[in-house]
């Protein structure tokens, strides 16, 4: 059974053997593009090739990319946990080509090193193509004789990716697992998609467009293709599951939460271990590329996740802090492949603590709040936005982590009430500082403020934060 590391060198050393230069995975922040929070996929690190910007000395490349998802267009934090499928991090495994091959060559790639390289038993696998795109259709009936009824044609925006609100785009062509009827849910395109029987495990991108920010696209110099395979998922299938969190590593990291908490890995806190798990990996990796903590930007982003994390720590019964005991292991798992986090692990461990000791300060009594706070509603109804002010406010409490622990109650924020909450405290503040006689300079800095972002609100609020970053 090949664990997850056999499978990232299995993948680089074939498209090495076909010609494609093995490029290192870049960091999680993209070095200046201002358009993207977090990396999100192997393609952002060569978007200026795929748009001709930049040139360099290979037409074709391949990787093993980290990724986050927390934020933005592609975001899966709340996913982690609930579904057997998404992280916040992990890593995506691509092939490349800048204006070299296309459609006729990476699809041939692709099926040999599903069938061949991995082994994956074809009958199993099924694969979707753009609706208009008869070209891709007939090269998968070509190269894999698939039969019609397994190449599905979808019309939806899911097969026509886009890295963000701009940049490189075209349609893509997915190859699906089917994990088999014994377990729920239906193909793609079907209203059962979502289940956990049929799972994507490889998009391959026909670079062919840019998206531009007053929503025009133009055709691109060259046509290119952007690959994106998850590792985890694939390590899932190979290992005989269709559960991310039951594969090699993540089962490491998992029962490292179980041992330090003295609790069951598979019992009713299986789901606060899975999250911590997930959140341990996004979380170190970030640290390691240099993200610290912060009310603003990326910085908060890595603040929800990790106080999400360390409430479902504290629902474990962790007294103390738990995440930095936890790093060990996951150096121990991953430090081979990214030694950034060897390097790091001291700077990873202390601030997880530092964070975690601040924070378990107030968790306690900001769930108590909450849980008071419910216990006055009527059954089902919404948590004022004025609680869930108070609570991010006076606790420490992100926006998401409130919602993250009503969820378990079926219940939702006012989330209109909480914004017109912050927006108030916001306008007193300026009122604060008009009234103190420094009028001036305090109005030109509320300016700046606004202006930049530089307040807790960029982070969590959909419109201003993730629509811009
Ligand atoms: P899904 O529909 O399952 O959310 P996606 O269509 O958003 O996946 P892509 O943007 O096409 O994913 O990314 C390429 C590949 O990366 C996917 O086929 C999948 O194997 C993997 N992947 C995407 N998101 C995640 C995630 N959150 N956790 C683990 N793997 C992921
Ligand atoms: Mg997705
Ligand atoms: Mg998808
Ligand atoms: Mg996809």
């Amino acid at each position: 059974m090949p664990s997850l590391n056999d499978i990232r060198t299995t993948f680089l050393d074939y498209f090495r053997r076909q010609g494609h230069e093995v490029v290192d995975s870049s960091p999680l922040v993209p070095r200046n593009d201002p358009t993207l929070m977090f990396a999100n996929s192997g393609m952002v690190q060569f978007k200026n090739l795929f748009t001709g910007i930049e040139h360099r000395d290979y037409k074709r490349a391949t990787t093993a990319q980290k990724c986050v998802r927390a934020g933005g267009k592609h975001n899966d934090l709340d996913n982690v946990g609930y579904t057997n499928r998404h992280h916040t991090f992990f890593e995506m495994m691509g092939n490349f080509s800048f204006g070299d091959y296309f459609k006729e060559q990476a699809i041939p790639y692709a099926w040999e090193m599903v069938t061949k390289e991995l082994g994956i038993d074809a009958s199993r696998l099924l694969v979707t193509v753009y609706h208009t795109d008869d070209e891709a259709a007939d090269l998968w009936k070509k190269v894999a004789g698939l039969p019609e009824e397994k190449i599905i044609r979808i019309p939806t925006n899911d097969n026509f990716w886009m890295m963000g609100p701009t940049g490189p785009c075209g349609p893509c062509s997915e190859i699906f697992y089917d994990h088999g009827d014994h377990i729920w849910g239906g193909p793609p395109g079907s209203p059962e998609e979502d289940g956990d029987r049929f799972v994507e495990i490889w998009n391959l991108v026909f670079m062919q467009y840019e998206q531009f920010e007053d929503g025009t696209r133009k055709e691109l110099p060259n046509q290119s293709i952007d690959t994106g395979m998850g590792i985890e998922r694939v390590a899932a299938l190979l290992q005989g599951t269709n559960d991310n969190y039951a594969t090699d590593l993540m089962r490491a990291l998992i029962e490292a939460s179980a041992n330090q908490t003295s609790t069951d890995p598979d019992g009713p806190g299986r789901t606060h271990h899975r999250v911590i798990a997930d959140h341990l990996r996004s979380t170190s990796f970030l640290i390691a590329d240099g993200v610290m903590p912060s009310n603003e930007g990326r910085g908060y982003v890595l603040r929800r996740i990790m106080r999400r994390a360390m409430r479902h720590a504290h629902l474990l019964g962790a007294k103390d802090p738990l995440m930095h005991r936890l790093v060990p292991e996951l150096v121990r798992q991953m430090g081979g492949a990214y030694p950034e986090l060897g390097r790091a692990q001291a700077l990873i461990a202390e601030t997880l603590r530092t964070e975690e000791t601040r924070f378990l300060q107030t968790l306690e009594r900001g769930l108590r709040l909450l849980d008071d706070e419910l216990a006055q509603l009527p059954d089902g109804a919404e948590l004022p936005g004025a609680a869930a002010f108070k609570l991010y406010d006076t606790y420490g409490f992100p926006l998401d982590l409130t919602q993250d622990a009503l969820r378990e109650k079926d219940r939702t924020v006012d989330i209109a009430g909480f914004d017109a909450a912050m927006a108030e405290q916001k306008a007193k503040a300026r009122a604060a500082w008009a009234g103190s006689g420094e009028t001036q300079d305090a109005t030109i800095w509320f300016d700046l403020a606004d202006k930049h972002g530089a307040t807790d609100f960029l982070g969590y609020d959909t419109e201003t934060a993730e629509g811009q970053i």
